[in-house]
């Protein structure tokens, strides 16, 4: 075995093993570095756990219990992408375990499973062999990511039609969409804005995604934006995003908050569009976006209300940049006739096959979540076609 060439037979290699391979460190003894090296080899000394109890690595199955010995301690890791370790748990009382790095695994789970145990973060998991970490920084900094998925049909492998036909197997597969914060991150309140006003969404269970909300995926909306645009919107401390399509046209009449919030309209627009194109690529039964049932309204309010434009077709809907910019800032704030002209958009266009969803900006002044006004939106219709959003810019 290669590993006894370090032994320390003269006395002057470091007597150290690593715990999952037995490779010896191969620093002389007595080394001032605090974290000994080596080469590694077969995680003969590892045994695999999960919490379910048969699990996927690179496409062969194995099972709890099942050894390491035929994967590389220095290799292991990598193909798994993100991930997390598991090992014993070290707390006295488990009922008060935690730590930074540290996850307590509440269900009982093999080998041995009497015995507690935890998910650690890859980085964690290295720092107690007293080994240097031996995969690279770029892999680590991915390694100490969260690894929920995004369960979007979107993401899912789909034997292709063109295949078939050529009889062959041909699969494709999608990119996966992973959740944007750290391991083992505190859940965001379910369903909440994404935060930093970034795109996507965050899911039930407290996972932030870039990607389309697969609820939203495959039903038809009709989109309400009810936007604030009294006088404080000429405020300039929120301007369009720079290097995008619109950037100029919008700058040109509204380089201020208003000019932000248009901007953010029309890459929400954008964004449905393009998942509206890829529903149909994917090949979904109803499977080309001009089918989409979804339309687009806008209602701007100051101390008055106006309707910039109501129930247009949001595929194809080329003209709504100019349609905003007819609009500029101007007047007080009175949160309640926006409301109730998107109430009247709602009803006067409202069709059971859709689900009517208003995306209501407060910028300037932020009123109550609660009130009356936007509570009387939110029982307009039976909760389940209505969904009131409260979209807020960040700054
Ligand atoms: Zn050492
Ligand atoms: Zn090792
Ligand atoms: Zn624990
Ligand atoms: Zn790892
Ligand atoms: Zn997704
Ligand atoms: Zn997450």
């Amino acid at each position: 075995m290669d590993s006894i060439i370090y032994k320390s037979s003269n006395g002057s290699f470091c007597e150290t093993k690593c715990p999952y391979c037995e490779y010896y460190c191969t620093l002389p003894y007595g080394h001032p570095q605090m974290e000994h090296e080596t080469s590694h080899g077969n995680m003969i000394q590892t045994v695999f756990s999960a919490v379910d109890d048969e699990f996927e690595y690179n496409g062969f199955t194995f099972n709890t219990g099942d050894r390491g010995s035929c994967f590389l301690c220095n290799m292991f890791c990598k193909d798994l992408g993100r991930h997390k370790h598991i090992d014993y748990c070290q707390s006295v009382d488990h009922t008060k375990c935690t730590g930074e790095g540290i996850q307590h695994i509440s269900e009982k789970i093999n080998p041995d499973p009497d015995l507690p145990k935890d998910f650690l973060k890859h980085g964690l998991y290295w720092k107690r062999t007293g080994f240097k970490d031996p995969y690279n920084k770029e892999d680590q900094d991915l390694f100490s990511k969260c690894d929920a998925l995004c369960c979007g049909d979107e993401h899912q492998i789909k034997a292709t039609q063109a295949a078939s036909s050529t009889g062959g197997s041909n699969t494709i597969t999608p990119a996966k969409s992973y959740c944007e914060l750290p391991l083992f991150h505190a859940p965001l309140p379910g369903g909440s804005v994404p935060p930093n006003g970034g795109v996507g969404y965050v899911s039930v269970d407290g996972h932030y995604f870039k990607c389309q909300n697969p609820a939203m995926v495959g039903s038809d909306f009709h989109i309400i934006f009810v936007i604030d645009r009294s006088g404080s919107m000429t405020t300039t401390d929120c301007k369009p995003l720079p290097n995008t399509p619109v950037e100029r046209q919008l700058r040109s009449t509204h380089n201020n908050r208003l000019g932000a919030v248009y901007d953010a309209v029309y890459r929400f627009v954008e964004t449905r569009q393009s998942t509206l194109r890829s529903r149909a690529v994917g090949g979904a039964a109803s499977a080309s976006p001009s089918n989409s049932n979804d339309t687009v309204s806008m209602v701007l309010f100051d101390d008055k209300v106006v309707t910039a434009f109501a129930n247009k077709t949001l595929v194809g809907f080329s003209g709504m940049v100019s349609e905003m910019q007819k609009h500029l800032p101007r007047g007080g704030t009175s949160f309640g006739v926006g409301i109730k002209q998107a109430t009247d958009i709602c009803v006067q266009h409202h069709d059971p096959k859709r689900y009517d969803m208003a995306l209501t900006e407060f910028s300037s002044s932020v009123p109550a979540y609660e009130s009356t006004e936007f509570m009387s939106l939110h029982s307009l219709q039976s909760t389940r076609d209505y969904i009131p959003v409260r979209w807020r810019m960040h700054r």
